[in-house]
């Protein structure tokens, strides 16, 4: 696989090489140089979810990593399913939060852990990386007790849910995590800042986790493929995928998909009230507003950081940018959508509700529709207990760090203050 610096086509890398780098210089996003594309897509969809799954990262990877290496790194990542829940006749949820964080970053963040840790075997590296709630679970269990990797997570102090704080702030060992004293932006820029300072970069040899690794958004890939096979195979041909959309990550890979023959007839992005990307698809014109906060934090994202790879593919004329219409749905109508799904039976989270009201105004009756269940509603329970006025059990891997106490360290939003922190930390680890 052969990938090119968004920002600068001279800066080239392999799949190891960008997956150890994760951002190119200038900050630039690295992108497959070409998409490969199945000739027999039946045959594709007609396999298991893990024989599939190595199927396409084979395809798109190449014979960079040994066959057998390969299919163990998916094997270990993809140990749980992405089932299709039918709501209504025409309506499903693709529910990607079965895994050990109850989100769908557990299927990236565990793919980039157990590709890293063998394509690395014996370097150190440092993975720094920013999380509005959910990344930063996935990458601290994903990495937790891997030799030679530390991890530094940075998040927006006051502003994820409690019980998601105490999924990431909990292990100890070799996760270490920072409350900023400011937003997810900030918390991205002072990332962004440590990659652009070579004392930091090359000093702690740093490497980014979040969905900007491009190993994250191959594995992703292949849930679309899950979503896809599961439909009555009459429903297939032009079904409709609505994509909770903060950094775009998610929606970046349902896009690769489709570009590798995936039939899918429309994408929708749906955003919260933080909706850059809808406004830009209107208009064209780029204005992100300051982020705001709103019930689905995961998505409280103006500067999102994936676009970029969507505008690439659109130039390339992979795709046409009318495949995606943009949706932002405000606060008042996340909670009516919770609420008319739960009189469907369904019991969701605000992300989720989001894809599903943007799915809802988008489709026609007739038209099958998939919106991708990204968090376990448990993992909002208070939002959810809330909106709904009826009481959600936790499950297991939440109640279990439920009564355990933050590790966390806690920084003002200050470039200077997070490399001291770091470097006192990490030196000589
Ligand atoms: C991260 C996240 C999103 C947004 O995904 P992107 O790939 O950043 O667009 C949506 N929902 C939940 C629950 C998330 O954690």
């Amino acid at each position: 696989m052969e990938l090119v610096n968004l920002k600068d086509a001279s800066d080239t890398a392999s799949f190891s090489e960008a997956v150890k780098r994760g951002l190119g210089k200038n900050q630039g996003l690295y992108f497959p140089e070409t998409l490969p594309k199945f000739d027999d897509i039946d045959a594709v969809l007609a396999m298991p979810f893990v024989e599939r799954s190595k199927l396409i990262l084979g395809t798109l990877i190449g014979d960079e990593l040994p066959k057998a290496v390969l299919d163990g790194v998916v094997e270990r990542a993809f140990a749980f399913g992405a089932p299709l829940a039918q709501v209504t006749d025409n309506v499903y949820c693709l529910e990607l939060f079965h895994g050990p964080t109850l989100a769908f970053k557990d299927f990236g963040g565990r793919f980039m852990a157990q590709c890293l840790s063998e394509i690395a075997k014996g370097e150190k590296i440092t993975i720094l990386t920013a999380t509005s709630g959910d990344t930063g679970a996935a990458v601290a269990h994903a990495f937790h007790g891997i030799d030679n990797i530390n991890v530094v997570i940075l998040y927006p102090k006051g502003k994820i849910s409690a019980l998601q704080e105490k999924l990431f702030t909990t292990l100890g060992g070799n996760i270490h995590t920072v409350a900023i004293e400011d937003d997810f932006d900030a918390c991205q820029a002072m990332v962004k800042q440590s990659f652009d300072d070579p004392d930091v970069r090359e000093g702690l040899h740093l490497n980014s986790a979040n969905s900007i690794n491009i190993s994250r958004l191959l594995a992703q890939v292949c849930y679309y493929f899950e979503a896809v096979a599961q439909l009555p195979a009459e429903k297939r041909a032009d079904a409709v995928i609505s994509v909770p959309s903060g950094n775009f990550g998610n929606l970046t890979a349902g896009v690769i998909a489709k570009i590798m023959g995936l039939p899918v007839g429309h994408f929708v992005a749906a955003t919260n009230l933080n909706d850059t990307v809808p406004r830009y698809l209107k208009t064209g014109e780029w204005a992100p507003n300051a982020t705001v906060a709103t019930l689905s934090n995961a998505m409280d994202v103006s500067q999102p950081n994936n676009w970029p790879r969507i505008e690439a593919m659109v130039e390339k004329g992979l795709i046409d940018k009318s495949l995606i219409t943009g949706d932002c749905v405000d606060e008042e109508y996340t909670q009516v959508a919770m609420k008319q799904l739960a009189q469907l039976g369904y019991v969701s989270e605000p992300h989720a509700a989001i894809a599903y009201k943007a799915l809802a105004r988008y489709k026609s009756e007739e038209q099958a529709g998939i919106f991708l269940g990204t968090a376990h509603p448990a993992k909002f329970r208070e939002t959810v207990e809330n909106v709904l006025g009826q009481p959600i059990s936790l499950p297991e891997e939440l109640a279990a760090v439920a009564g355990k106490e933050s590790l966390s360290a806690e920084l003002p939003a200050d470039y200077q203050a997070l490399k001291a922190h770091l470097f006192a930390l990490l030196q000589g680890k």
